[in-house]
């Protein structure tokens, strides 16, 4: 018996209080929820565990026993056996757990479709949800920085509608299920060395939907979905970033048999620019710049998101340096400012030249200027240590 200590698993003291032990539980409820966690088998077994043990510590006679014999008691020292709360067997079903969840969140779930608290200790059916749907949508840097509406053709599982979703013949050709007598769930007895212990499980027979389909809808062949065109529009922010994930709730596939629909999942994908790198908000733009205009001065023209612009350039720019457009980047999403564009200044140095260029130049080798200052020389070594910081 490895089984960690109650009070371990919750995170709490021996003597919490009952507020303390649902505020406890409810954080690794949320945490643990196998919604949030598909798939994954070390999360659903520590959401079991939690609620386990907070089955047994939310009970102050089911407590008390445990604080008294921990975990080496057997469900035949409870009153009425066969209560056992998981020492043997397989512990709590899942659809016990969920239960739970009635009386820790109040009669209102945000945990996505579980069953009221009404029903008692019957197994509460878990509302079936569809896949969601993921489709990646690419688009330029341009719409990404201005915003853009997108008309999305899909093809998605939908509530059939003469069956109304359920399969059945005009929605009501079923049986009671056989095996748990419309329940949704059976109730299994282990014998145990401690005596008889209860396992409550979903029905095999039913799939816990506690009836079974009499004569099949003919439109949908008994499943309830039929795959349909469906066109959605989806709205992307001025500033949305590459990798973003845009949810469309209730536009994935509708489950088999009915139920809710999954979500349609949006990832937008940034293409590459030709000539603009973007950062967060921001755009980058390195420009090559010829040395006369760099010696010199003058103005060039610059590409930016929303079209190109003229720059000046003040007479002795030294490549490295940096000049910044206000306000020419990205918007942010939240709506709070808008990134610059930064152009990063490269001076070209010429590689083919004519006899005639090569002898001016010539002539200005050992002319006074033409060497960089001590200041210039510093300026450049602070900036290269500055990168490497
Ligand atoms: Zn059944
Ligand atoms: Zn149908």
């Amino acid at each position: 018996m490895d089984k960690r200590d109650y009070y371990e698993v919750l995170g709490v003291a021996k003597t919490a209080t009952p507020e303390e032990l649902k505020k406890a539980y409810r954080k690794l409820a949320v945490k643990y929820h196998p919604d949030k966690n598909p798939g994954d088998k070390a999360a659903e077994e520590k959401f079991k565990e939690a609620a386990e043990a907070y089955n047994v510590l939310s009970d102050p006679e089911k407590r008390q026993k445990y604080d008294q014999f921990g975990h080496s008691m057997g469900p035949q020292g409870f009153p009425g056996g066969a209560e056992g709360f998981g020492f043997s067997g397989g512990g709590m079903s899942m659809d016990d757990i969920f239960s739970m969840f009635g009386d820790i969140f109040g009669g209102h779930t945000d945990m996505g479709g579980f069953g009221s608290a009404a029903g008692g200790r019957r197994a509460r059916q878990r509302q079936r949800r569809g896949d969601d749907l993921r489709l990646t949508l690419k688009l330029s840097l341009e719409d990404l920085a201005k915003g853009v509406t997108k008309t999305l053709k899909i093809k998605t599982f939908v509530a059939d509608q003469p069956c109304h979703g359920t399969g059945a013949k005009d929605g009501n050709s079923f049986t009671t299920c056989s095996m748990c007598h419309g329940t949704g769930a059976i109730q299994q007895a282990q014998q145990t060395i401690f005596g008889v212990n209860y396992v409550q499980s979903i029905c095999p027979q039913c799939q816990g939907e506690g009836k079974i389909i009499q004569e099949k809808c003919a439109h949908c062949n008994g499943t309830g979905v039929i795959k349909t065109d469906q066109t959605v529009t989806i709205n992307i922010p001025a500033g949305t970033a590459g990798g973003s994930v845009l949810t469309v709730k209730g536009k994935g596939n509708a489950p088999m048999h009915g139920g809710v629909a999954g979500d349609l999942l949006v990832v937008v994908e940034e293409l590459p620019h030709n000539e603009l790198i973007r950062d967060g908000q921001d755009v980058i733009y390195n420009l090559m710049l010829d040395f006369p205009t760099a010696a010199l001065g003058g103005s060039v023209e610059v590409p930016t998101i929303g079209g190109r612009v003229r720059v000046k350039i003040a007479p002795g720019t030294q490549p490295g340096k940096i000049l910044r457009l206000r306000g020419k980047g990205l918007p942010s999403p939240d709506g709070r400012g808008t990134g610059d564009q930064l152009i990063n200044v490269m001076v070209y140095v010429p590689e083919h030249l004519s006899d005639e260029a090569k002898n001016n130049i010539e002539k200005l080798r050992g002319e006074a200027g033409m060497q960089p200052t001590e200041a210039v020389k510093n300026s450049i070594f602070s900036k290269l240590r500055h990168v490497f910081d």
